[in-house]
């Protein structure tokens, strides 16, 4: 296995060395990161302790905590200057069972999990009619009447294949949960977007302020239960969810810096979130770029290099649960934020990234193209300037920061999402030391390079949010509340 696997290392690394050496025109540190980095290093033993270790990591577990405590562990082992900075969460949830009954007609009992900040059920259940909801629109619940009211409503969803599909489940579920709620139905269950039983959560579009049980049904048993409905058969459900729900608490985002020689106090600050749902174990959706980060962390140090400007390293938490630890970050961190240069997010997998999100910033465009030079063996690299809302550049973008996301092949990120399925045997290994590589190359450029651009002003982002579409992704998601209010980003006068 040993032997493969350094093998394999060799055939790697020539194969990529003479992709990306012609285009090495950057400095000689960025060329011997990148050598580093392409060595036989522990990005798969760190992935495999954080995933099979730990498991599933929703703030406010048990095995969340472990995560901090060892994210911050893998930092210093190494020499990295690290701590965890705390901040509050909002509303605990986790949940602890959920089992749901059908019977009437036809028994039988179909598996369910409950969605995020999902009420619970008293002890011996929960049970009202089972009524076809259709796709959950106008139409349909026009057509439910009077019937949806105080009724378990199922509603059906197109297969999620693609990442696109993914934003699109997330909108339509705003405006689902907004009708089922008017029309006063007892719990919403949705069926589950992907096949073979497989089960997944993602937030209640109201999060901790949702007041119903929400769960969501295994497709098959889903599609079967709208069969018997459609032919006419009278059905119930009882519903046992237990969760546990509690005010707000306090958890950790783990930070690990690495000053810089010439403008220690200008910071290139790159991310990714260590927590994750807990149905699998969190190998997509973020560890396989929590390992890619540490370990590029760790081959910085020990080369012994010092980039111009610090690199601050950013172990997200509450991601999941509304972006929360990014965003308290940016609270905490308000006053030094005019001497960010750059924050990127990496959360889509570890499917190849093709490029960046600059997020409204076309100023980005030629850095990150000057960036990408030594790595472009790697590429085709294509840009989208756009903002993108759903990780954990977010608030550095609301602050008027210039952010960017890695843009990925979906790969099997889609199908994995939240899913019992994402775990560390579905990430590509080999595709994720190649995106190290080009995270290493953009993280390293950007702490090296001469900027142009400075913090946008209030005005500046607003403009953004109005014309761009990152005002309708806001409310696409829930969040534009908080923005509107003032609660995330940038202040007026500021
Ligand atoms: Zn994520």
């Amino acid at each position: 296995m040993r032997y493969k696997i350094r093998l394999w290392f060799c055939l790697l690394m020539t194969t990529i060395m003479m992709a990306v050496q012609p285009a090495f025109s950057q400095t000689g540190d960025v060329q011997k990161l990148l050598a580093a980095l392409l060595q036989d290093t522990p990005l798969e033993e760190d992935l495999q302790e954080l995933t099979d270790q730990f498991g599933g990591r929703p703030t406010g577990s048990e095995a969340n905590l472990k995560a901090v405590e060892w994210g911050v562990q893998k930092f210093r082992e190494i020499g990295v200057k690290a701590w965890k900075e705390p901040f509050e969460m909002p509303a605990l949830w986790l949940e602890e069972s959920s089992e749901l009954r059908i019977h009437g007609d036809v028994s039988f009992a179909p598996r369910v999990v409950a969605m995020p900040f999902s009420v619970g059920t008293p002890p011996e259940g929960l049970t009202a009619p089972l009524v076809d909801g259709g796709f959950g629109t106008e139409d349909d619940f026009t057509r439910l009447g009077e019937k949806a009211r105080g009724a378990f409503v199922l509603v059906e969803t197109r297969e999620l294949r693609h990442l696109d599909d993914l934003f699109r489940e997330y909108g339509e579920a705003v405006a689902i949960e907004k009708r089922a709620f008017a029309a006063g139905v007892k719990g919403l269950i949705y069926m589950a977007s992907r096949p073979r039983n497989l089960l997944y959560r993602h937030n209640a579009s109201l999060g901790p302020a949702n007041k119903h049980p929400l769960l969501v049904m295994e497709r098959e048993g889903a599609k079967r239960v709208l069969r018997l409905l459609r032919a006419g058969k009278q059905l119930q459900a009882t519903a046992k969810i237990r969760v546990k729900r509690g005010g707000p608490y306090t958890s950790y985002n783990v930070i690990a810096e690495i000053k810089g020689r010439e403008k220690p106090e200008e910071i290139v600050i790159v991310g990714a979130h260590l927590d994750s749902w807990d149905l699998g174990t969190g190998a997509l959706d973020d560890g396989c770029n929590v390992a890619m980060l540490i370990d590029i962390a760790r081959q910085i140090k020990k080369l012994g290099l010092q980039p111009r400007r610090t690199i601050r390293f950013a172990l997200w938490n509450g991601e999941e649960q509304g972006i929360i630890g990014s965003w308290k970050y940016t609270e905490q961190h308000e006053k030094e934020l005019d001497r960010y240069v750059m924050a990127a997010s990496f959360d889509i997998g570890s499917g190849r990234i093709t490029g960046f999100f600059t997020n409204g910033r076309s100023e980005l465009l030629t850095a990150v193209e000057k960036a990408l030079e030594p790595v472009a063996g790697l590429g085709p690299f294509t840009h989208i300037n756009e903002p993108l809302v759903g990780t954990d550049n977010l608030d550095f973008m609301l602050q008027g920061v210039g952010n960017l996301v890695a843009n990925q092949e979906s790969a099997n990120y889609g199908p994995n999402y939240h899913a019992r399925s994402d775990t560390y045997d579905k990430v590509d290994l080999r595709q994720l030391r190649l995106n190290m590589l080009i995270a290493a190359a953009v993280t390293y450029g950007f702490a090296e390079m001469d900027v142009t651009w400075g913090r946008q002003s209030y005005e500046e982002v607003k403009k953004l949010v109005e014309t761009t579409s990152l005002g309708d992704q806001l409310k696409g998601m829930g969040m534009w509340e908080s923005w509107a209010k003032g609660l995330r980003g940038r202040r007026p006068g500021k």
